[in-house]
């Protein structure tokens, strides 16, 4: 049967095998082909096959050559495909590319970007991840990397070297909840020339476009908000122009941290309740927020909707939908306070991870961060009894019933 949009030259396909009696052992191999013709699946077809089969030779040079086309998974595959322009059309983006975890998107623009003798500038209040491959490429490539605080637009001008290559922020720090001044910070690194890259994770899309206030890539650990239910991982970079996607692409492609598609299909169903998820969990965040900095358990709660957070006027501008769902608080009582109350919850789970629609909790001084002594945990941001709270979907209620047994166990235990 010829596709409606196959090019002329094209032979029609045969429908069965050429022989006129085939063999049970080849038509086993070789099902029907059902094209859906008069409807179209509602749902995002999932297209689980690795390679693709052409009709002409011509065709499948031209795909060689074409990032549009489908030959080999590694170099594309339409379910991967429909995740990555869902999410570029959600930041804003000329293209995306998607990877097999955050860190492969991390790496990939990172790897990509960055050569030998590079400088980057980056905010020190990075997650773990990155900050361990930026040390790694310090030491065996020699790129130089210098921190900031991801607050001052004159420390950025400051840091800038004529062989700076990249400006790395993120949003929304983890776990200070610090926010970014996107604009003021691009701006800085517009004037010299020098790319921006922000990871955007624990905003999402619904919260804040970076791409908007100057920003030259984008980059999601999808296995957070933007599928949301600790089913799979993912990642995506979402690029501003098409030169930036076309350099970043070639190197994906070699590195091959590619997206398995059903990991695609799930990623996107879970995209389709982004909107509804992320505005519950900021609702939620910034309720518990203030009923959490009104404890006795607790010397401070951070959420960028609490009047004493230290950027409330960025935040105001730049997340004007919710301050996101992630709320840390530091234990008055310290780290046994902090190991207490994760223990304590019974609701929520303790886990690692974040922008699940089930609330979870961790204590970063005795798990993420336990191999930073008290000087770099302060310099982080984290204090001895600080705990990270990443807000679900359940009703509000219950979970401050869960989070106020658990630091009522905290007083008892420290009376
Ligand atoms: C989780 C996370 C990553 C890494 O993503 P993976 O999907 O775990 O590889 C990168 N950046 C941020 C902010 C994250 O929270």
């Amino acid at each position: 049967m010829t596709r409606p949009d196959a090019p002329p030259s094209a032979r029609p396909r045969p429908e069965t095998p050429p022989s006129v009696h085939p063999h049970p052992d080849t038509l086993a191999v070789h099902p029907p082909h059902v094209e859906v013709t008069g409807s179209r699946p509602l749902g995002v077809p999932l297209h689980q096959g690795h390679v693709f089969a052409f009709d002409s030779a011509d065709a499948l040079a031209e795909g060689f050559t074409s990032p549009d086309a489908f030959l080999y998974a590694r170099l594309g595959n339409p379910t991967v495909r429909t995740l990555e322009d869902a999410v570029a059309r959600l930041e804003g983006g000329a293209s995306g590319l998607s990877f097999a975890s955050g860190m492969g998107a991390v790496n990939a623009v990172l790897l990509s970007l960055l050569g030998s003798g590079a400088h980057v500038v980056a905010q020190t209040c990075l997650y773990g991840g990155t900050y361990a491959v930026l040390t790694d490429l310090a030491a065996r490539w020699g790129v130089h990397v210098t921190y900031v605080s991801g607050t001052d637009p004159e420390e950025v001008r400051a840091a800038l070297r004529p062989e700076t290559r990249l400006l790395y922020l993120e949003t929304i720090a983890n776990p200070t909840t610090r926010v970014s001044d996107l604009p003021a910070l691009a701006a800085v690194a517009a004037e010299a020339g020098v790319p921006v890259a922000v990871d955007n994770t624990f905003a999402s899309p619904l919260l804040c476009r970076p791409l908007d206030h100057g920003a030259d890539v984008v980059i999601h650990s999808a296995t957070k908000y933007l599928a949301g239910h600790a089913d799979v991982l993912g990642g995506v970079a979402v690029f501003k122009d098409r030169e930036l996607y076309g350099r970043v692409r070639r190197h994906a492609v070699e590195q091959g941290a590619s997206t398995d598609p059903f990991a695609a299909w799930l990623t996107l169903r879970g995209l389709q309740t982004l909107s509804l998820r992320v505005e519950r969990q900021c609702a939620n965040a910034a309720e518990l927020a203030a009923r959490l900095a009104a404890h006795p358990a607790v010397a401070a709660a951070r959420h960028p909707s609490l009047a004493s957070h230290p950027d409330r006027e960025v935040a105001a501008r730049l997340l004007p939908a919710g301050g996101g769902g992630v709320v840390s608080i530091d234990l008055a009582g310290g780290r046994d306070a902090g190991r207490t109350f994760v223990e304590a919850v019974r609701l929520a789970s303790l886990s690692v991870s974040l922008g699940d629609v089930k609330t979870l909790v961790m204590h970063p001084a005795s798990t993420s961060h336990h191999q930073l002594d008290a000087a770099a945990l302060a310099a982080a941001g984290i204090g001895a009894g600080t705990v990270r709270i990443s807000v679900g979907i359940e009703h509000v209620e219950d979970l401050w019933t869960d989070l106020e047994q658990a630091l009522d166990q905290v007083l008892k235990k420290a009376a």
